[in-house]
Protein backbone atom coordinates (compact mmCIF):
# COMPACT_ATOMS: atom_id res chain seq x y z
CA UNK A 1 0.00 0.00 0.00
CA UNK A 2 2.61 2.43 0.84
CA UNK A 3 4.59 1.76 -2.52
CA UNK A 4 1.09 2.23 -4.88
CA UNK A 5 0.62 5.55 -2.39
CA UNK A 6 4.42 6.37 -3.10
CA UNK A 7 3.79 5.85 -6.79
CA UNK A 8 0.40 7.48 -7.12
CA UNK A 9 1.81 10.82 -4.89
CA UNK A 10 5.18 10.59 -8.03
CA UNK A 11 2.37 10.06 -10.96
CA UNK A 12 -0.43 12.29 -9.44
CA UNK A 13 1.82 15.06 -7.61
CA UNK A 14 0.42 14.28 -4.47
CA UNK A 15 2.56 16.13 -2.40
CA UNK A 16 2.34 18.40 0.91
CA UNK A 17 2.22 21.76 -0.68
CA UNK A 18 3.99 23.24 2.55
CA UNK A 19 7.03 21.48 2.46
CA UNK A 20 7.05 18.75 -1.09
CA UNK A 21 6.86 15.76 1.04
CA UNK A 22 4.78 12.55 -0.39
CA UNK A 23 3.31 12.52 3.43
CA UNK A 24 0.64 9.20 3.34
CA UNK A 25 -1.33 11.45 5.85
CA UNK A 26 -2.05 14.88 3.23
CA UNK A 27 -5.65 16.39 4.66
CA UNK A 28 -5.46 16.50 1.18
CA UNK A 29 -3.13 19.29 0.14
CA UNK A 30 -0.90 19.53 3.99
CA UNK A 31 1.28 17.00 6.00
CA UNK A 32 0.35 16.83 9.78
CA UNK A 33 3.36 19.16 10.56
CA UNK A 34 2.25 21.83 7.92
CA UNK A 35 -1.46 21.38 9.01
CA UNK A 36 -0.20 22.09 12.68
CA UNK A 37 1.88 24.98 11.41
CA UNK A 38 -1.28 26.52 9.25
CA UNK A 39 -3.00 26.36 12.58
CA UNK A 40 -0.40 28.32 15.03
CA UNK A 41 0.16 30.88 12.24
CA UNK A 42 -3.76 31.89 12.47
CA UNK A 43 -3.27 32.05 16.31
CA UNK A 44 -1.98 35.74 15.78
CA UNK A 45 -4.26 37.41 13.69
CA UNK A 46 -3.07 40.48 11.95
CA UNK A 47 -4.85 44.05 12.14
CA UNK A 48 -3.43 46.33 9.64
CA UNK A 49 -5.80 49.28 10.55
CA UNK A 50 -8.51 49.51 12.72
CA UNK A 51 -10.99 48.37 10.05
CA UNK A 52 -9.27 45.94 8.35
CA UNK A 53 -8.57 41.94 9.48
CA UNK A 54 -6.60 39.50 8.22
CA UNK A 55 -6.38 35.78 8.94
CA UNK A 56 -2.90 34.72 8.68
CA UNK A 57 0.53 36.77 8.67
CA UNK A 58 2.26 36.04 5.47
CA UNK A 59 5.04 33.48 6.28
CA UNK A 60 6.66 30.67 3.88
CA UNK A 61 3.86 28.38 4.34
CA UNK A 62 1.19 30.67 3.77
CA UNK A 63 2.84 32.15 0.96
CA UNK A 64 3.34 28.82 -0.71
CA UNK A 65 -0.62 28.66 0.03
CA UNK A 66 -1.58 31.47 -1.40
CA UNK A 67 -0.03 31.37 -4.19
CA UNK A 68 -1.22 27.66 -4.85
CA UNK A 69 -4.40 29.22 -4.51
CA UNK A 70 -4.00 32.14 -7.55
CA UNK A 71 -1.81 30.12 -9.57
CA UNK A 72 -2.25 26.43 -9.65
CA UNK A 73 -5.66 25.66 -10.14
CA UNK A 74 -6.44 24.90 -6.37
CA UNK A 75 -10.07 26.39 -5.57
CA UNK A 76 -10.47 24.28 -2.76
CA UNK A 77 -8.29 26.06 -0.51
CA UNK A 78 -9.75 29.08 -0.31
CA UNK A 79 -12.74 27.39 1.81
CA UNK A 80 -9.88 24.69 3.89
CA UNK A 81 -7.69 28.24 4.84
CA UNK A 82 -10.79 30.01 6.44
CA UNK A 83 -11.59 26.73 8.13
CA UNK A 84 -8.04 26.15 9.17
CA UNK A 85 -8.12 29.51 11.18
CA UNK A 86 -8.36 29.63 14.40
CA UNK A 87 -8.66 33.17 14.06
CA UNK A 88 -11.94 32.53 12.26
CA UNK A 89 -13.31 29.60 14.49
CA UNK A 90 -12.64 30.73 17.96
CA UNK A 91 -9.93 33.90 17.69
CA UNK A 92 -10.20 37.35 17.33
CA UNK A 93 -11.56 37.97 13.56
CA UNK A 94 -14.56 35.82 14.52
CA UNK A 95 -14.96 38.34 17.61
CA UNK A 96 -14.23 41.28 16.13
CA UNK A 97 -16.52 40.12 12.90
CA UNK A 98 -19.53 39.15 15.47
CA UNK A 99 -19.22 41.91 17.03
CA UNK A 100 -19.90 44.01 13.86
CA UNK A 101 -23.85 44.86 13.04
CA UNK A 102 -25.71 41.78 11.14
CA UNK A 103 -25.47 40.46 8.81
CA UNK A 104 -22.19 40.53 7.55
CA UNK A 105 -22.19 41.24 3.59
CA UNK A 106 -18.83 39.54 2.13
CA UNK A 107 -18.41 41.98 -1.25
CA UNK A 108 -15.18 40.15 -2.69
CA UNK A 109 -12.67 42.13 -4.65
CA UNK A 110 -13.72 41.63 -8.32
CA UNK A 111 -11.09 40.12 -10.97
CA UNK A 112 -11.04 41.57 -14.23
CA UNK A 113 -12.92 39.63 -16.79
CA UNK A 114 -9.52 38.34 -19.15
CA UNK A 115 -7.61 37.53 -15.67
CA UNK A 116 -11.10 35.53 -14.63
CA UNK A 117 -11.17 33.47 -17.86
CA UNK A 118 -7.84 32.53 -17.39
CA UNK A 119 -7.69 31.32 -14.15
CA UNK A 120 -11.32 30.14 -13.94
CA UNK A 121 -11.94 31.35 -10.57
CA UNK A 122 -12.04 34.19 -8.14
CA UNK A 123 -9.96 33.62 -5.38
CA UNK A 124 -11.86 36.91 -3.64
CA UNK A 125 -15.08 35.36 -4.26
CA UNK A 126 -14.31 31.97 -2.82
CA UNK A 127 -12.78 33.52 0.35
CA UNK A 128 -15.79 35.56 0.72
CA UNK A 129 -18.06 32.55 0.55
CA UNK A 130 -16.00 30.04 3.10
CA UNK A 131 -16.46 33.54 5.29
CA UNK A 132 -19.95 34.04 4.90
CA UNK A 133 -20.67 30.44 5.70
CA UNK A 134 -18.50 30.55 8.95
CA UNK A 135 -20.48 33.34 10.30
CA UNK A 136 -24.07 33.08 8.31
CA UNK A 137 -23.17 36.14 6.21
CA UNK A 138 -23.39 36.51 2.51
CA UNK A 139 -21.89 36.93 -0.58
CA UNK A 140 -22.82 40.22 -2.42
CA UNK A 141 -21.19 40.87 -5.64
CA UNK A 142 -21.40 45.00 -5.00
CA UNK A 143 -18.22 46.01 -6.99
CA UNK A 144 -17.21 45.96 -10.37
CA UNK A 145 -13.45 46.46 -12.06
CA UNK A 146 -13.63 48.97 -14.33
CA UNK A 147 -10.20 48.52 -15.81
CA UNK A 148 -7.60 46.02 -16.55
CA UNK A 149 -5.01 46.40 -13.35
CA UNK A 150 -1.81 44.72 -14.24
CA UNK A 151 -0.02 42.77 -11.19
CA UNK A 152 0.70 45.41 -8.22
CA UNK A 153 3.41 43.10 -6.92
CA UNK A 154 6.48 44.63 -9.31
CA UNK A 155 5.07 48.60 -9.63
CA UNK A 156 6.51 51.51 -7.85
CA UNK A 157 4.26 53.24 -4.78
CA UNK A 158 3.48 55.64 -7.88
CA UNK A 159 2.81 53.15 -10.60
CA UNK A 160 0.59 51.07 -7.79
CA UNK A 161 -1.68 54.24 -6.41
CA UNK A 162 -2.18 55.30 -10.44
CA UNK A 163 -2.74 51.87 -11.26
CA UNK A 164 -5.64 50.89 -8.13
CA UNK A 165 -7.23 54.22 -7.90
CA UNK A 166 -10.73 53.99 -9.58
CA UNK A 167 -10.32 50.91 -10.79
CA UNK A 168 -13.65 49.76 -9.10
CA UNK A 169 -17.31 50.79 -9.67
CA UNK A 170 -20.02 50.28 -7.50
CA UNK A 171 -22.63 47.54 -9.02
CA UNK A 172 -25.79 47.86 -6.53
CA UNK A 173 -28.80 46.49 -6.18
CA UNK A 174 -31.95 48.27 -6.97
CA UNK A 175 -33.10 47.48 -2.94
CA UNK A 176 -30.47 47.82 -1.01
CA UNK A 177 -30.14 46.38 2.98
CA UNK A 178 -30.52 48.99 5.36
CA UNK A 179 -28.44 47.03 8.78
CA UNK A 180 -25.91 45.03 8.32
CA UNK A 181 -21.85 45.51 7.85
CA UNK A 182 -20.40 45.44 4.59
CA UNK A 183 -16.93 43.14 4.48
CA UNK A 184 -14.73 43.97 1.51
CA UNK A 185 -12.83 40.24 0.51
CA UNK A 186 -9.31 40.10 -0.74
CA UNK A 187 -6.66 37.86 -0.45
CA UNK A 188 -3.86 39.49 0.48
CA UNK A 189 -3.30 43.21 2.24
CA UNK A 190 -0.20 45.18 1.47
CA UNK A 191 -0.36 48.49 1.11
CA UNK A 192 -4.01 48.57 1.02
CA UNK A 193 -4.57 50.37 -1.64
CA UNK A 194 -6.55 47.55 -3.27
CA UNK A 195 -9.27 47.76 -0.49
CA UNK A 196 -9.30 51.78 -0.12
CA UNK A 197 -9.91 51.71 -3.98
CA UNK A 198 -13.06 49.44 -3.28
CA UNK A 199 -14.08 52.06 0.00
CA UNK A 200 -13.62 54.40 -2.29
CA UNK A 201 -16.26 52.76 -5.09
CA UNK A 202 -18.95 52.65 -2.04
CA UNK A 203 -18.78 56.32 -1.86
CA UNK A 204 -18.99 58.59 1.02
CA UNK A 205 -22.94 58.24 1.42
CA UNK A 206 -22.82 54.46 1.64
CA UNK A 207 -24.92 53.84 4.55
CA UNK A 208 -23.78 51.02 6.39
CA UNK A 209 -20.27 50.62 8.25
CA UNK A 210 -17.29 49.20 6.01
CA UNK A 211 -14.50 46.51 7.15
CA UNK A 212 -12.12 44.50 5.26
CA UNK A 213 -10.69 41.01 5.63
CA UNK A 214 -8.08 39.53 3.99
CA UNK A 215 -6.71 35.78 4.37
CA UNK A 216 -3.16 37.33 4.73
CA UNK A 217 -1.63 40.14 5.62
CA UNK A 218 1.92 41.11 3.61
CA UNK A 219 3.36 43.08 6.09
CA UNK A 220 5.31 45.86 4.23
CA UNK A 221 8.83 45.80 4.64
CA UNK A 222 11.16 48.80 6.09
CA UNK A 223 11.31 49.98 2.67
CA UNK A 224 7.57 50.05 2.17
CA UNK A 225 6.93 51.32 5.64
CA UNK A 226 6.45 55.01 4.28
CA UNK A 227 4.06 53.82 1.91
CA UNK A 228 1.55 52.10 4.42
CA UNK A 229 1.92 55.16 6.30
CA UNK A 230 0.53 57.02 3.69
CA UNK A 231 -2.08 54.72 2.53
CA UNK A 232 -3.08 54.69 6.33
CA UNK A 233 -3.30 58.19 6.20
CA UNK A 234 -5.24 58.02 2.80
CA UNK A 235 -7.45 55.53 4.71
CA UNK A 236 -8.21 57.76 8.10
CA UNK A 237 -8.83 60.54 5.83
CA UNK A 238 -11.60 58.78 4.08
CA UNK A 239 -12.96 57.40 7.24
CA UNK A 240 -13.11 60.78 8.79
CA UNK A 241 -14.70 62.29 5.30
CA UNK A 242 -17.72 59.43 5.78
CA UNK A 243 -17.88 59.60 9.23
CA UNK A 244 -18.53 63.45 9.50
CA UNK A 245 -20.79 62.99 6.33
CA UNK A 246 -22.65 60.00 7.39
ZN1 LIG B 1 4.36 19.42 4.84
Amino acid sequence: MGVLRTVANFVFGMECLGCGSSSERLDPWLCPACAAELVRESCSPKFPNDDAFCLFPMRPLTRKLVHALKYRNIPGLASYLVRHSSAVKQGMVAQELLMLAQPLYFVPVPLHRARYRERGYNQAELLAAALATATEGKVCRWLKRKTFVVSQTKLSKEEREVNVAGAFVANFPRKMPTRGTVVVVDDVFTTGATTSACMAAFGTEFPLPLKVCTLIYDEPASAAADFAADCRADWDGFRRIRNAEV
